[in-house]
């Protein structure tokens, strides 16, 4: 297999995939920000970090993958406060969210998922390291970074810091590339705003340093890669690269790679635009969940894509047609021997992996999978498909599968999984015929079949109560 090529934002090219260790990938992915819901354009950068790691390990690489969650922010605060529960509890309810709509997306899980608020110290040592080296001044209990002391500042987003007056500074945590100024490292508390007492006075982390500390302390001084969408190149990895580098003197990240954006109508989906569908809102207009993997996953992370709902259809009957041609592929009764279709299947493989070679091109690596398909269909069509094609077009298929994972008809499941789907909702008739089945099942003292049934329908969210008479009240959970 050939070598493996990524875009480097840092460098703005391709260039070939060395790690720093042979044979492991070390991997930080920027995780959400858990005030709310994750968006379908969040889910777009997860996917391809999926698509990313999945590759990876694919070639043999050993992944480490450390994700973080943003459990403090200004938003976070607010929301908390306005709820009348902890930022713990407050958060605790969205990453729960998150952690199940990925597994409803067929998302690996990262070796790492780590909390912010869990990591503190580990901030605060970092900012004490930065102290020590003079990289940083407090400003009414803020510390702040001085981004004219550290000289690389600018070379991910390639801003020139040249002319930005030395001491002006910035408290939010996101900004537009005009505004490159001091940034916060440590936040003093608002009035009544909660805070962590520490060495480095009370307060709380800004958004940048927990990454910083983040990364090195899960994956060490110099990681290979580093992903997040596009808006995140600057300010967030533009100051965790100034942090993490004046603090070691070497290199933070070997290969930063972002995802472009999901777009709706042509802007951003965005919570702050209110453009946005949740994945929830998706499936619950009766879309399956691996439509949406695959409409994500299909479209190459370097270019923008435009979500449509014509394109999540197309999706699900190209995941359809997929399905379809496995199901015909196992069950089919083929004459011994093989066809041609055996090398365009061998051919189909090569261009597959070719195609995620090159900073993975996810289009051009489905197509070559569907014209496989095509052909293998058409032979079938003509009885010329042999018993000794499957086994090759099996093995692309399986490859195929590694990374895509879509070909396990497994929808309803997911869906139910989130508490979704047809049959986690039953009617009402059909709550009073099962309910009537189990009044008949107690009649003929078949316990077994009535306990079965009180069972079934408590796991889709109905309970039953005896009434005095004799009969059955039921009511949802
Ligand atoms: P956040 O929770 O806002 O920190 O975002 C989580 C991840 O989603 C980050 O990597 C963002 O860059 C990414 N992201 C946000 N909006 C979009 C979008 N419309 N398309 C693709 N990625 C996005
Ligand atoms: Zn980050």
């Amino acid at each position: 297999m050939g070598e493996i090529v990524f875009q480097n934002t840092l460098g703005g090219r391709k260039e070939p995939f060395v790690p720093l260790h042979p044979g492991e990938a070390r991997i930080y992915t920027c995780g959400p920000t858990v005030y709310d819901y994750a968006h379908i354009g969040n889910f777009r950068t997860f996917v391809f970090q999926d698509i990313l790691r999945r590759f990876l390990k694919s070639r043999g690489f050993k992944v480490t993958q450390v994700m973080n969650f943003t459990d403090v922010d200004d938003r976070i605060i607010a929301n908390a406060a306005a709820a009348g529960v902890s930022i713990r509890e407050y958060t605790d309810k969205y990453i729960s969210a998150f952690l199940a709509d990925r597994k409803a997306l067929g998302l690996e899980t990262p070796e790492h998922m780590v909390r912010a608020t869990d990591n503190i110290e580990d901030m605060v040592k970092l900012i004490e390291r930065l102290t020590a080296k003079g990289f940083t001044y407090v400003s009414d209990g803020s510390i702040y970074f001085r981004i004219s002391k550290f000289h690389d500042y600018g070379k991910l987003s390639k801003i020139d810091s040249g002319g930005i007056q030395a001491g002006a500074r910035v408290d939010v945590d996101q900004y537009d590339k005009a505004d490159a100024r001091d940034f916060a490292l440590w936040k003093a508390p608002k009035p009544g705003e909660y805070f962590w007492e520490t060495r480095v006075g009370p307060g709380r982390p800004g958004w940048h340093i927990e990454c910083s500390a983040m990364a090195m302390k899960y994956l060490g001084d110099t990681i290979d890669i580093h992903t997040g969408g596009v808006d995140l190149i600057f300010p967030h990895h533009e100051n965790e690269i100034a942090q993490s580098e004046a603090a070691t003197g070497k290199p933070f990240v070997r290969y930063w790679l972002h995802a472009e954006f999901l777009l709706m109508d042509s802007e951003k989906m965005s919570k702050s635009l209110g453009n946005f569908y949740t994945l929830r809102d998706l499936l619950a207009k009766g879309n399956k969940p691996s439509s949406l993997r695959f409409l994500l996953a299909s479209v190459p992370y370097h270019r923008q894509l435009n979500f449509t709902q014509e394109g999540l259809q197309q999706a699900a009957s190209s995941v359809e047609r997929l399905r379809n041609f496995v199901a015909r592929l196992r069950s089919g009764k083929f004459p011994a021997g093989s066809s041609t279709v055996s090398q365009t299947a061998v051919k189909a493989l090569d261009l597959f992996e070719q195609s995620l070679e090159d900073d993975l091109n996810t289009a051009q690596a489905l197509a070559a999978v569907f014209d496989l398909i095509r052909e293998a269909n058409t032979a079938m069509d003509r009885g010329e498909f042999r018993q000794g094609d499957v086994a090759p077009v099996e093995q692309t298929l399986q490859r195929f599968d590694a990374i895509f994972s879509v070909l396990t008809d497994d929808d309803a499941e997911r869906l139910r999984a989130l508490g979704m789907g047809a049959d986690t909702a039953p009617s009402d008739s059909e709550i009073e015929s099962l309910v009537a089945q189990r009044q008949a099942a107690r009649k003929a003292r078949d316990f077994a079949a009535s306990d079965r049934i009180r069972q079934e329908l408590a796991e889709r969210g109905i309970l039953l109560e005896d009434t005095r008479d004799g009969g059955i009240r039921w009511k949802r959970k």
